[in-house]
């Protein structure tokens, strides 16, 4: 360990937005397989959602 501070988290790019995003807690298991900042932007990945029936 060399000095990790609380600030020194990683961070991705959004594959859809474009945007950096800061690692979280709720992604300490998948941070790996993490692509996206929100859901929102999970969920828009596919332009054309023609599996959403809603
Ligand atoms: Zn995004």
């Amino acid at each position: 360990m060399r000095g990790v501070s609380k600030q020194d988290l990683p961070e991705k790019i959004c594959l859809v937005c474009g945007r950096p995003f800061t690692w979280r807690k709720k992604w300490k298991k998948v941070w790996d397989e993490v692509k996206y900042c929100s859901e929102r932007c999970r969920r828009s990945k596919a332009s054309g959602g023609t599996k959403s029936s809603s």
